[in-house]
């Protein structure tokens, strides 16, 4: 198996990262020689691969030799929206088997908590308050619909089907997954939509999928349906969200990313009653982990195979 070689500088984590992504890379690519982001000793035509988490634009057109772009995260907005990209280098997203395991298990969390209604236990608690009042239903009678069931909604699906629920996936092309009940397409989102009892959100971020979720797709759910949104904060249109959990159209709502990441203290969505908010940490991988996936994604690359995380430029993720 070929080994990556030459040379990696990463920007993840800050100088302080650094020792931890050489352990993690000697580990699984050892004659790989990682440096920071900020090495000075660094000759840039040394540079073969960039391991990076917002890099400043017109960084990366200076390493004449690069190979391979990798983004240490699942998302490559920070990378493509540099103007000077070399059309031609191929970009990694970043997925690795954590990645899909912690967001799986932050799906089953957020779908449970909506079924059981977790934010009112922790309220009475809050108050010093004993009430024992009874689930109206279980996983088995609830339908949780996937909106972008690639490679981490198939895991979170596998997941949520052992806790019993029924299954729903929407994607951009048609496929057909075990125990899920498939859509795809602009023409079958509103089917998709009327059967969720819990929509699961994990759409990339692209021109289609911003503000997908506006007043009139949030109208086609059932009425007093739930949202979890762990894909991007860009897919909702969080005025009209706000508006349908006032109404109860929309009943409770677990959302991990937003437009503008922090959450500004301002907002009221914080505030929201029927509202979790979490700090974009429900899909979380080691350095190791990440280093692993890397490596994995460039031995595949270097033997000409199709890797299945390549940020596709036509498609937009
Ligand atoms: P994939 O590319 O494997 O899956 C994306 C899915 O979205 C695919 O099923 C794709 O359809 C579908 N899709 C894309 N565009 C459209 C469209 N216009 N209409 C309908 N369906 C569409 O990505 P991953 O599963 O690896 O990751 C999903 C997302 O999870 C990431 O993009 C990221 O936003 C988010 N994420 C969040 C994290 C967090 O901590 N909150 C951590 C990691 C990831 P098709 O199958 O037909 O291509």
């Amino acid at each position: 198996m070929t080994k990556p070689r030459g040379l990696l500088l990463v920007k993840s984590g800050g100088d302080g990262a650094v020792p931890e992504w050489q352990a993690g890379f000697r580990e699984f690519a050892p004659e790989l020689l990682v440096r920071g982001w900020n090495d000075t000793s660094v000759d840039p035509g040394d540079v073969n691969y960039v391991l990076v988490w917002e890099p400043e634009p017109g960084r990366i057109a200076g390493y004449r030799n690069l190979r391979v772009i990798c983004s240490s995260a699942a998302g490559v907005e920070h990378i493509v929206r540099d103007p000077t990209l070399p059309p031609h280098l191929p970009i990694l997203r970043m997925v690795s088997q954590e990645t899909s395991q912690t967001l799986g298990e932050y799906v089953c969390l957020a779908a449970l908590s909506i079924l059981r209604d977790f934010p009112r236990m922790i309220a009475a608690q809050a108050e010093r308050r004993w009430d024992p009042y009874e689930p109206p239903h279980t996983a088995l009678d609830k339908r949780v619909g996937i909106m972008g069931i690639g490679t981490i909604g198939q895991v979170a699906a596998r997941m949520l089907g052992g806790l019993g629920f029924k299954l729903s996936g929407w994607a951009r092309t048609r496929k057909s997954i075990d125990g899920v009940t498939m859509f795809s397409g602009d023409d079958e989102l509103e089917s998709f939509l009327s059967g969720c009892d819990i929509l699961v959100n994990l759409l990339p971020d692209t021109p289609e999928t911003r503000g997908i979720l506006d007043v009139r797709r949030l109208a086609q759910l059932p009425h007093g349906a739930g949202v979890v949104n762990a894909g991007r904060g860009t897919a909702i249109i969080l005025p009209d969200l706000v508006a349908a959990l006032d109404s109860g159209q929309i009943g409770a709502a677990v959302l991990d990313v937003f437009e503008q990441e922090p959450l500004p203290a301002e907002s009221p969505i914080w505030r929201h009653p029927n509202v979790t908010v979490t700090a974009h940490l429900a899909g979380y991988a080691s350095r190791r982990a990440r280093a692993a996936a890397v490596v994995a994604a460039l031995e595949a690359l270097e033997r000409g195979e199709t890797v299945r995380h390549l940020y596709d430029r036509v498609r937009g993720y």
